[in-house]
């Protein structure tokens, strides 16, 4: 499954956060799968509306939806990159995870120690930033170190190239910005893929705020909103303490009456897990059988023989075609027979870029 790294400053709500996360994902252990892979790691599904209205119109035996997973990666001080506070083990599980959510405290509370002085959103952010930019320029030096020689003597301009491209993420890093700011080529990025870059990998943020604030959040997460505009990153507005007392209510009624009391319409959680997705550019296909209607993850931009691949390997090396439906057609009409009466059944080659919300099924010899 893809991970999903939460970081921030010691005291922020990064466990809290955490916990609201593995909570739901108990909570939802009756019908769905559950599973703790590690203390500090929990996957969670994906929350998705679509997938219930298939399950209305096809009353599978089951429903199987995507997940997500969750890492808390706690640890993280000033100093990190220089092995303070264990800094270094923290700093490796980040280079495992395919996005970052960044925790950022937004809320007032003189008995929760705040080594840093007053309440500082940008200002802790930078703290993280600048460990994790330490972190990369180690990284991209030792390359540097590994390939000058080549890239000054030898002929080859690929060397050539690859070298400037490590120069130039050396400089950018030096100046205290992140290489997700870079925007490097296709190409270009070849050169630095191999170091799994902290500062490259797609980031959002959480402005961890009061409960006073929670719909119209306060200084703090505008403050937050306003520094990070350049970046294009995204910012939920979230508390984490409520989430966590809402994953932990299992009754459904219990839980809409709580929210409508903050006057929340659905769990912070979910705009969060929805936000990840979007932000490691995945997309949902679904297969949908009286067995099981079942949500897949792939990236935007594969073809139907990639996609085919997540379900099973043989599927893509074996593919014919594809029988496709999309969502808004299957609950219009209501049925697979019905959508094709209509004429809204496609039959989709080795080239067809899968939408978002297909209902799919793959012809393919073995
Ligand atoms: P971590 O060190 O980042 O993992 O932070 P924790 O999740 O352990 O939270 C640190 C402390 O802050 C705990 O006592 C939490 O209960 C408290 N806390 C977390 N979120 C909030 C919040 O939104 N408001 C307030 N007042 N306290 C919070």
């Amino acid at each position: 499954a893809l991970q999903v790294g939460i970081v921030g400053l010691p005291n922020v709500g990064k466990s809290t956060l955490f916990n609201a996360v593995s909570n739901s994902a108990k909570a939802q252990a009756s019908n769905y799968r559950f599973c703790t892979i590690e203390p500090n790691v929990g996957l969670v599904d994906v929350p998705d509306t679509r997938l219930t209205k298939l399950e209305e119109l096809v009353k599978p035996n089951r429903v199987v939806p995507t997940t997500i997973e969750f890492v808390d990666i706690a640890g993280l001080v000033k100093g990190a990159s220089k092995g303070e506070g264990l800094g270094n083990k923290f700093l490796a599980n980040i280079r495992e995870v395919d996005a970052i959510v960044h925790v950022i405290r937004c809320f007032e509370d003189d008995n929760i120690l705040r080594e840093e002085g007053a309440i500082n959103p940008m200002g802790d952010k930078g703290i993280i930033d600048t460990e994790l930019q330490l972190k990369d320029l180690e990284s991209v030096e030792k390359k540097i170190a590994r390939t000058e020689k080549m890239a000054k003597t030898g002929g080859d301009p690929k060397a050539k190239r690859e070298y400037e491209i490590l120069k130039q993420c050396q400089e950018h890093l030096e100046q205290g910005r992140n290489i997700r700011e870079l925007q490097l080529s296709k190409e270009d990025k070849v050169a630095i893929a191999d170091l799994f870059l902290l500062t490259d990998k797609p980031v959002l943020y959480v402005a961890n705020v009061d409960e006073a604030s929670l719909l119209t959040g306060n200084k703090y997460s505008e403050a937050l909103i306003e520094g990070v505009k350049s970046e294009g990153a995204q910012v939920i507005v979230m508390n984490n303490t409520i989430e966590a007392q809402i994953s932990e209510m299992e009754d459904p009624a219990d839980k809409e009456l709580f929210l409508s009391e903050y006057g929340l319409t659905e769990p912070g959680l979910n705009r969060l897990i929805r936000s990840a997705y979007n932000l490691l550019e995945l997309i949902t296909y679904f297969t949908a059988g009286v067995q099981e209607v079942r949500a897949w993850t792939i990236h935007r931009g594969w073809k139907a023989p990639q996609a085919a691949s997540v379900i099973h390997t043989d599927f893509e090396k074996g593919f014919i075609k594809a029988e496709v439906i999309s969502y808004d057609d299957y609950v219009k009409y209501g049925s697979e027979a019905a959508a094709r009466e209509a004429g809204r059944f496609r039959i989709e080659g080795k080239e067809y870029l899968v939408a978002d919300g297909d209902v799919m099924h793959f012809r393919f010899n073995v």
